[in-house]
């Protein structure tokens, strides 16, 4: 927050694109990232994380379902490799976890809460929110320095924080830097005016984005695109505040008369 108390916004202009890809590269130097959600009956919520990750500029992108019973293979997007969320591999890879977490996701966290670099949204949120275990391992995170960005839509914040989602929405600002501190980690509380918030005090504000992305699923792309930006190598507040601003960007760009879905928005966020 600026001198005079004002947030300033995430960014006014684009961040760097992550799909911008340089001669003598290859498919390892933009990371890996590593989705674990989609219990039964929300494969999909995995997919579009999965599937938004790959389109903003992941090198590589897992699947690791958390219902054993899921596709193999998502046949839109053959690109992502999907299997079992206890035989995924999480080392050295940027692990979005809990888009369509249900209660099943809480079998992953341990293993999640230990990697490289984190994004935890949805289900992951409420599991954090239900064990003070959880609790002390992200916190344990921040202490050493390990890349992790929650992404709370005001429900989500609201039950971390034990406060009610008035309470939130109305000081948005301090629910975000309050979760931010208290885990050590970067906080990107959703909704009209999304807020990014470091676990040192400063907040962004995202300028872009509108009400067509009021449906189910764009939470979960946004995630994969905040993974996306970790595993370029971004920190962590620029990452949530670089996913955000793309996220919304792709929103207002949207023709009109046109419908969006989660999963046409999950194609255009390059
Ligand atoms: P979730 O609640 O997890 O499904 O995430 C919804 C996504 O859509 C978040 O990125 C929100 O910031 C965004 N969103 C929802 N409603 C609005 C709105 N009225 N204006 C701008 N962004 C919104
Ligand atoms: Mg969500």
């Amino acid at each position: 927050v600026g001198g005079d108390g004002s947030a300033p916004a995430a960014h006014l202009s684009p961040p760097p694109a992550v799909t911008a890809r340089l001669h003598a590269t290859h498919k390892g130097s933009y990371g890996d990232v590593a989705v674990i959600g989609g219990a039964p009956g929300m494969a999909g919520a995995a997919l579009l994380c999965a599937r938004a990750a790959l389109h903003h500029g992941a090198g590589r992108v897992f699947v690791g379902f958390l219902d054993a019973d899921a596709p193999a293979l998502d046949l839109q997007q053959p690109d992502l490799m999907v299997r079992p969320w206890d035989s995924l591999d999480l080392a050295d890879r940027t692990v979005a976890c809990g888009c369509g977490g249900g209660e099943a996701v809480r079998a992953a966290m341990p293993r999640a809460l230990a990697a490289d670099a984190l994004v935890l949204d949805a289900d992951a949120l409420n599991a954090v929110a239900a064990d003070t275990s959880f609790q002390a391992q992200l916190a344990a995170r921040g202490g050493r320095g390990a890349k992790t960005v929650l992404t709370p839509h005001p429900l989500e914040a609201a039950r971390l924080l034990e406060l009610s989602t008035a309470d939130v929405q109305a000081n948005r600002l301090a629910a975000a830097r309050d979760l931010a501190r208290r885990f050590g980690c970067v906080v990107l509380l959703k909704g009209s005016g999304s807020v990014i918030a470091a676990p040192d005090g400063n907040v962004r504000i995202n300028p872009t984005g509108n009400a067509r992305l009021a449906i189910a699923g764009t939470g979960d792309v946004l995630a994969g695109m905040v993974a996306a930006r970790l595993a370029n190598g971004e920190g962590s507040f620029d990452a949530a505040s670089g996913a955000a601003y793309q996220h919304g960007a792709a929103a207002d760009a949207w023709p009109v008369g046109e419908a969006l879905t989660a999963a046409g928005l999950a194609s255009r966020v390059a």
